[in-house]
């Protein structure tokens, strides 16, 4: 079977294929959680639905914990010993931008010195994308994420009966092959395909008003925006749009020791760049004390500081952050403001 061709499975084929995963692996799929689309461990082929609305949270946490051991020290023996917890999983519901987020991912991680917890995670996952619908907040379009054509093992595209599958890698073709019954779409399959994925690029609301190449410039310039000190003056500093963020990477490492004072683990956690310490240092110098600054600091990692080191932007448009966020801080919003001020300029 080649990668990236395109084949139709059935409805039950698809449970085939979640049961038999379920039968080698750990997997995690969109549920209704409390009404809402989230992504969960599930236990069995019934419990998944492939959920085409966004979920609140990212898949992030199953690749990069919100919590995780690296280290266990002795220090009465004074020794340690690394810890890498990665075992075999799969990621069952995953849209367009998520795995462009993923992606991204794995590029932070294997800059520079490699992070062996996140790659050897990483290395035991399969991805499985699934069609989306937008909703008010989404603004991949914008971004050119509303597709993607690698970075997946299997893409799943619903169709009114069954699936028409694109494999990515040899692991998703062996798995599709293995499980799924794989056979030619049906006459008319392709096209309804063709018919729904146009009826979704119109129905996108939330729009940029600029390319995305442009967004870094129009950023650099916007470091003195009365923007700023609006959004700042209502953010409540939670932290939130890190947390939900497919793209937010920023962790704090502490090690903590036991009540014995003997023994003691290594954790990192995550952390977010809009809290308030965030930016605090040693001696209590803080680089980045109001909110306003936060936030700008924040923008500016999504559009513009990490543009050049990775070639891409760090936003894929998902929407999350704006989902998310209690004061109703809208990042596409906020930047169509800039886009605005900067043709002013
Ligand atoms: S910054 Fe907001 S819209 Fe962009 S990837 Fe993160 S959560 Fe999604
Ligand atoms: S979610 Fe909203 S209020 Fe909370 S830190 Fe982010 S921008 Fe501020």
């Amino acid at each position: 079977m080649e990668e990236n061709a395109q084949l139709y499975i059935t409805d039950r084929g698809f449970k085939a294929l979640v049961k038999g995963l379920l039968k080698e692996r750990r997997v995690y799929g969109t549920v209704r959680k409390d009404g809402f689309p989230a992504f969960k461990e599930i236990s069995g082929a019934e419990e998944i639905e492939l959920i085409q609305t966004p979920t609140h949270l990212s898949a992030k946490e199953f690749l990069f914990p919100q919590r995780e051991v690296l280290l266990k020290f002795d220090i009465k023996d004074n020794t340690h010993e690394a810890v890498v917890e990665a075992r075999d999983q799969a990621i069952i519901g995953l849209h367009p931008c998520d795995i462009r987020a993923i992606g991204l991912m794995d590029m932070v991680f294997s800059y520079g010195a490699e992070d062996v917890n996140y790659l050897a995670r990483r290395g035991r996952t399969i991805l499985i994308g699934s069609d989306c619908v937008p909703d008010r907040y989404c603004f991949c379009k914008s971004l050119g994420n509303t597709e993607v054509d690698s970075g997946f093992d299997i893409f799943l595209h619903r169709l009114k009966a069954g699936f028409i599958v694109r494999t990515g890698s040899k692991a998703g073709a062996d798995l599709i092959r293995k499980f799924a019954g794989p056979r030619r779409p049906p006459p008319g399959a392709l096209k309804e395909l063709e018919e729904s994925g146009r009826k979704r690029e119109n129905s996108f609301t939330a729009t940029l008003e600029a390319l995305p190449e442009a967004l870094p410039g129009i950023y650099a310039g916007s470091d003195e925006s009365p923007v700023w000190e609006r959004i700042g003056g209502i953010c409540y500093g939670c932290g939130s749009c890190n947390n939900v963020c497919p793209t937010c990477y920023c962790f704090d490492v502490k090690d903590e020791v036991r009540a014995n004072l003997d023994e003691g683990e290594r954790v990192r956690t995550w952390d977010g760049c809009t809290l308030d310490d965030f930016a605090k240092v040693s001696g209590g110098h803080d680089f980045r004390k109001t909110r306003a600054a936060r936030l700008r600091h924040r923008f500016n990692r999504k559009f513009r500081y990490l543009s050049g080191r990775f070639d891409s932007l760090f936003c894929v448009g998902c929407g999350r952050c704006s989902r998310a966020c209690l004061v109703r801080i809208n990042i596409a919003e906020v930047t169509n403001e800039l886009i605005r001020e900067s043709y002013k300029k």
